[in-house]
């Protein structure tokens, strides 16, 4: 067989874009169908070590005096699966859909067996990969090459899934710094961000595409390869961040905690990509709930988002707070002042007049304290939660007031619900605040 006809999925789409369908054609249903073999090959093609000559050969008795490398493995036929024996270009012009389906299982098997592992019948398997990749059309399809994949969505035909990426990842930094792109590119990043956001928000089960699965797990990947700085794993516990807000908390740029992708180079100087928490505000709350339902029925995750409070007077604020030692203080006399050392690892839940919201904090730590605990000295280690009436006390009354709860030995309550309390008259019992704020809790989810 000569060079194989590939059937595309996209034939209006440039050069390099072009993807071959994957559905198998009559021929090869008929094949599978019948059960009908091709003929046996001959006993060269079967063995690793004297397939190619024998296929160079038999290309040199053909007339041509110089095979190329795909020539010679356009020979080769796949002694294994449902087409047994089929030649290689009969598979790229029948089934490309099953070629893919060997290549990408084959390409996984390799990676999970490093080192001297026999993978069975790896040979050929190879070779059926290294033909597949001689071309662009089918090239393009294979798993190990996902970033090369058309999105193919409205507005981004010829888009490849990495470009799509690309573009989903500058929304953040075209809404800080806008003069740093021109129109077209703004425009052509928000809609990417917008087309990208509609495929990562809808549950996989609705997707029927294949295609588009694969491209809502390969954003996800891509995110989950960004660095989240100051990010405590122990929040996404049980008792931590309820697990409905972890997404919009996590990955919404514009609400959510951390800020945009900064690239920097880490001290083997290679480059990562990191988000750190934004420092210009206290208060993240989510993404409005949906205003209508439409289509099909929203996940219930939506009407449950809460809001969350980052309690950080130092990192917001730029404080500078003394060590609350203070005579005592193992710097004592000099200038020390506190310095910001990560988050706390609980969460705590606050609960307000209609709902509960979250309440995390900055760590600080007094500098020479530290150092001699760590010392081995007899003092304790000088690190204190930012919520700590210690360094409460240290702030004006109106920071102060900004801390929204009053907390408890495990939960706390906002402040509003106190002054409901203490505002009681005849008749507004406390029993009957309560259940008022039962209510309204429930309510809020109606
Ligand atoms: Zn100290």
């Amino acid at each position: 067989m000569a060079k194989p006809v590939i059937r595309l999925q996209n034939p209006n789409a440039p050069p390099g874009r072009q993807q071959a369908l994957l559905v198998a054609t009559n021929e090869a249903r008929a094949y599978r169908d019948r059960r009908m073999n091709f003929p046996l090959p001959p006993d060269q093609l079967l063995n690793e070590s004297t397939a190619l000559p024998h296929a160079q050969r038999a290309l040199r008795a053909e007339g041509i005096a110089v095979p190329s490398r795909q020539q010679c493995l356009g020979k080769l036929v796949l002694p294994l699966g449902q087409y047994l024996n089929a030649p290689f270009p009969w598979l790229v012009s029948n089934d490309v859909g099953y070629m893919k389906y060997l290549i990408d299982k084959h390409r996984e098997e390799l990676s999970k067996k490093p080192g001297k592992a026999k993978v069975q019948n790896q040979w050929i398997k190879d070779h059926l990969a290294e033909y597949a990749e001689s071309f662009p059309e089918v090239s393009i399809i294979l798993e190990a090459n996902i970033h090369r994949y058309v999105y193919g969505q409205k507005g981004f035909e010829n888009h490849t899934f990495q470009e799509m990426w690309e573009l989903y990842s500058l929304y953040s930094a075209q809404k800080d710094r806008p003069d740093d792109f021109n129109t077209l590119q703004r425009d052509s990043i928000q809609k990417a961000y917008s087309s990208v956001s509609r495929w990562l928000n809808t549950p996989v089960t609705h997707i029927t595409s294949v295609q588009m699965k694969r491209f809502r797990t390969y954003i996800y990947d891509k995110k989950s390869q960004v660095e989240l700085e100051g990010w405590v794993r122990l929040w996404e516990n049980p008792n931590g961040i309820p697990p409905a807000d972890l997404s919009w908390v996590k990955d919404d740029t514009e609400r959510g905690l951390f800020g945009p992708i900064q690239v920097y180079r880490d001290n083997a100087a290679v480059l990562k990509r990191r988000r750190v928490i934004k420092s210009d505000r206290m208060w993240f709350y989510p993404p409005e709930p949906p205003g209508y339902i439409s289509g099909t029925v929203p996940t219930p995750h939506l009407f449950f988002w809460g809001r969350i409070f980052v309690w950080r007077p130092v990192g917001v604020w730029k404080f500078s707070l003394k060590c609350p030692r203070g005579e005592e203080c193992v710097g004592q006399g000099k200038n020390v002042y506190l310095y910001k050392s990560g988050y706390h690892t609980k969460v705590r839940h606050i609960c307000d007049v209609s709902s509960w919201y979250c309440i995390i904090t900055e760590v600080l730590c007094c500098g020479p304290c530290t150092k001699a605990a760590r010392g081995g000295g007899s003092g304790k280690v000088g690190r204190w939660l930012a919520w700590d009436s210690t360094i409460l006390c240290q702030l004006s009354e109106a920071h102060q007031a900004m801390f929204p709860a009053i907390l408890t030995d495990k939960r706390g309550v906002d402040k509003n619900v106190v002054q409901l309390l203490r505002d009681r008259t005849k008749g507004n019992t406390m029993v009957k605040v309560w259940r008022q704020i039962q209510e309204n809790h429930v309510e809020e989810y109606l």
